[in-house]
């Protein structure tokens, strides 16, 4: 369960990224290689935790799964890995190459029109950011493993 410190860690790099924005951000898109050990949905229940009170609060988590590929060292072929992976040749027993699958990175910021706490009602009421409590006291009550 190392969800919450990624969730941590991307919300940390997106808000120094718009910082200078003043707009509070509407989605963030994720690129997740399937061997990369990251489980979506435990990644989206740390994601809402890490992103109280900041500026991605009620930002949607959009997942990019990427499949684990691999080539064969022995005759070139090419082919998904599957989960939990199969890193050898299916066809002639060679090692396989890992050539994706371990993706972890931030691939899309879509801003809201407004700054944060200003933006769309659709998400269903939002409680005012004063008075909430700070992501670390937020954080505390998750076991770290
Ligand atoms: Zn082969």
């Amino acid at each position: 369960m190392h969800e919450l410190s990624i969730a941590v860690a991307v919300v940390e790099q997106v808000e120094e990224a718009v910082r200078d924005q003043g707009r509070a951000v509407a989605s963030l898109t994720l690129r997740i290689g399937e061997l990369a050990g990251v489980v979506p949905e435990a990644l989206d229940f740390a994601f809402a935790l890490a992103t109280e009170g900041t500026v991605l609060a009620g930002a949607r988590l959009l997942i990019d799964t990427v499949e684990g590929r691999g080539r064969c060292e022995g005759c070139g072929r090419e082919a998904p890995t599957g989960m939990p992976p199969v890193l050898w040749c299916t066809g002639c027993g060679a090692t396989l190459t890992l050539l994706g699958g371990r993706e972890l990175e931030i691939v899309r910021v879509v801003l809201a029109d407004g700054p944060p706490g200003a933006e769309s009602a659709e998400d269903g009421p939002r409680p005012a950011v004063a008075g909430l409590p700070t992501r670390d006291e937020e954080a505390g009550h998750v076991p770290h493993r």
